[in-house]
C-alpha cells in the first residue's frame, strides 16, 4: 500500500484531514487504505466516517482483536471492524472415523438458543452408544467451466480429448498453479453444442474454491491453444461446479468432502437420555425428513443439518455461504434389534482447515479444539479429520431433533431455551 498523507504526521490530524476529504467527497471511502498506508488506520476513520454521517454509533463494531494489515486484501475489503458471534461446545462427542479418533467438543457459533444444548444432548447419546462411525467416500473439489463449439460432434470430440488428457493436463497446467491441488477427473456434460466440463480436484487441507478456480481458467487456455478444433471458454464456472446453490449435482457426485456418519443408538439409552423410543424415531424420520421432503420437492432429506453446518463454519473459519450445499443430505433410520440404527449422509460438504477464514485468530483456535488447525501431516489428512468430526456433530444434532419431535419437546425446549425461560429460572 502506498502511503500519499504519511503516516510520520501525527495521527489526529491525518484522521480529520481524511475526513474531511470524505465528506466534501474528494476521497471515496474504498480508497481509504491506499491513502492512508494502514490497514487499522483506514478501518477507524471509515467507522469515524459513517458514525457522524449516519449518527449512529459503531463502537462495538469498531471493538476487535483482528488486525486489518494481516487480513486487508486477503480477508476483507472496506473493513470497519468485526462482529462477535457467542461460541458454545457440544461434547463430548465419540468420533471413530478414518483420521479422527477420540473425544471432541464442538464448537458452534450461533445466537439460536437451544442449538447446542440440542447437540450437546445428541453427542451424549451417540457417546453413551458407543460413538459415531464417520467416512469420507469422495473427496475432492470441483470447477465446471463451460465452452462452446460450433456442433454436437465438435462438442463429443471436445468432451473426448479432454477426457483422455487428465494426466497431461495436471503436468503441464495445474502443477505450474499450486503444490497442493491435484486433477483428478473430468466429468463432461453435453448440451447441444454446449460442453461443461466439470473438473474434480483434491485440494489438500484447504478447501479449494481458489486454487480450483485459477487451475481451471489455466486449463480453459490451454484448451483454446491446444486443442485441434474449435472450442472457446465462455464461463469460467459454468454453474454444473455447482457452487454455494443447491443443486442436484452435488449430492451425486459429491463436492468436497462425501461424507457418512452412522451410529447405532442403544434402546436403553433412547429412552434414557433422549426420553423416546428407537421406533418412534424411525417413525418420525420416514414421515418428516423422507416424506415431507418428498412432498415438498426439497433438496434435503434432512432435519435441521444447516443448524450445525452453519454454526461450526462460523466458529471455524469455512466459508459461510457454502452451507447452502453442505447441508443438503440424507438421514437414513432403521429399527435393528430393538435398537437404533441411524445414519447422515452429506454429498458436499465443502470444508478446509487452511486457507480463507481458517487462518483466522479465534477461527484458527476453534480447529486447534478439534485438533485440526493448519496443514496436516501427510496434507489432506486434517481437512479428512475436520469432516468426519463434523458429520458426527450432524449426526448428533439430528438424532436429537428427531428424538424431540418424536418425544413431543421440541416447543418447549425452544421456550426454555430460546427465549430467556432458563435464565429466568436461575434467577428466581
Ligand atoms: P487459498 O488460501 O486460496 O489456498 C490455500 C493455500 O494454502 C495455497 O497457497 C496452498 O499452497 C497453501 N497450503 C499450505 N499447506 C496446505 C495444505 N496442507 N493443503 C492445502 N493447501 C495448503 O484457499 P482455497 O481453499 O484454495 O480457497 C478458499 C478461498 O476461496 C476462501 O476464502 C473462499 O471464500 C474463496 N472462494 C473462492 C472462489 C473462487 O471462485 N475463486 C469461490 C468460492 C470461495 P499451494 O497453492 O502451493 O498448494
Amino acid at each position: 500500500m502506498a502511503s500519499s498523507s504519511g503516516l510520520s504526521r501525527e495521527p489526529g490530524r491525518v484522521i480529520e484531514e481524511a475526513l474531511r476529504r470524505l465528506e466534501e467527497g474528494s476521497l471515496s471511502p474504498s480508497r481509504l487504505e491506499d491513502e492512508l498506508g494502514n490497514a487499522n488506520l483506514a478501518a477507524l476513520v471509515r467507522r469515524l466516517y459513517l458514525e457522524k454521517r449516519y449518527g449512529v454509533n459503531l463502537s462495538s463494531i469498531g471493538s476487535t482483536i483482528l488486525d486489518f494489515e494481516d487480513l486487508y486484501g486477503r480477508n476483507i475489503e472496506n473493513p470497519i471492524g468485526a462482529v462477535q458471534i457467542p461460541v458454545g461446545v457440544a461434547g463430548p462427542l465419540r468420533v471413530k472415523g478414518d483420521y479422527a479418533d477420540g473425544e471432541y467438543f464442538i464448537p458452534l457459533a450461533t445466537t439460536e438458543g437451544a442449538l447446542v444444548a440440542s447437540v450437546n444432548r445428541g453427542a451424549k447419546a451417540v457417546t453413551l452408544s458407543g460413538g459415531a462411525r464417520s467416512k469420507v467416500l469422495v473427496d475432492g473439489m470441483t470447477r465446471a467451466p463451460l465452452l462452446w463449439t460450433p456442433s454436437v460432434e465438435e462438442a463429443a470430440r471436445l468432451a473426448e480429448w479432454v477426457k483422455s488428457r487428465v494426466a497431461e493436463l495436471q503436468e503441464k497446467v495445474v502443477s505450474g498453479v499450486t503444490r497442493h491441488g491435484r486433477l483428478v477427473e473430468v466429468n463432461p456434460f453435453i448440451v447441444g453444442n454446449l460442453v461443461w466440463l466439470r473438473f474434480r480436484f483434491k485440494t489438500g487441507d484447504a478447501m479449494g474454491m481458489n486454487m480450483v478456480t485459477i487451475s481451471s481458467d489455466r486449463i480453459c487456455r490451454y484448451i483454446e491453444e491446444n486443442y485441434p478444433g474449435e472450442a472457446r471458454c465462455v464461463a469460467l464456472s459454468g454453474n454444473l461446479c455447482t457452487d454455494k446453490k443447491p443443486a442436484m449435482v452435488n449430492k451425486l457426485l459429491g463436492r468436497g468432502k462425501y461424507v457418512v456418519s452412522e451410529a447405532v443408538i442403544k434402546r436403553d439409552v433412547a429412552e434414557k437420555v433422549l426420553k423416546t423410543t428407537p421406533e418412534a424415531i424411525d417413525f418420525v424420520n420416514r414421515v418428516k425428513n423422507l416424506m415431507g421432503s418428498a412432498v415438498a420437492g426439497s433438496h434435503s432429506f434432512n432435519a435441521h443439518y444447516a443448524n450445525i453446518i452453519a454454526a461450526v463454519f462460523l466458529a471455524t473459519g469455512q466459508d459461510a455461504a457454502q452451507v447452502v450445499e453442505s447441508s443438503m443430505g440424507y438421514t437414513w433410520t432403521e429399527v435393528r434389534d430393538g435398537d437404533l440404527y441411524i445414519s447422515v449422509t452429506l454429498p458436499s460438504l465443502e470444508v478446509g482447515t487452511v486457507g480463507g477464514g481458517t487462518r483466522l485468530p479465534t477461527q484458527r483456535e476453534a480447529l486447534a479444539l478439534l485438533g485440526v488447525a493448519g496443514g496436516g501431516d501427510p496434507p489432506g489428512t486434517n481437512a479428512l479429520k475436520f469432516a468426519e468430526i463434523l458429520a458426527a456433530a450432524v449426526l448428533a444434532g439430528e438424532l436429537n431433533l428427531l428424538a424431540a419431535i418424536a418425544a413431543g419437546h421440541l416447543a418447549r425446549a425452544h421456550e426454555l431455551l430460546g427465549r430467556g425461560g432458563l435464565r429466568l429460572t436461575r434467577k428466581s
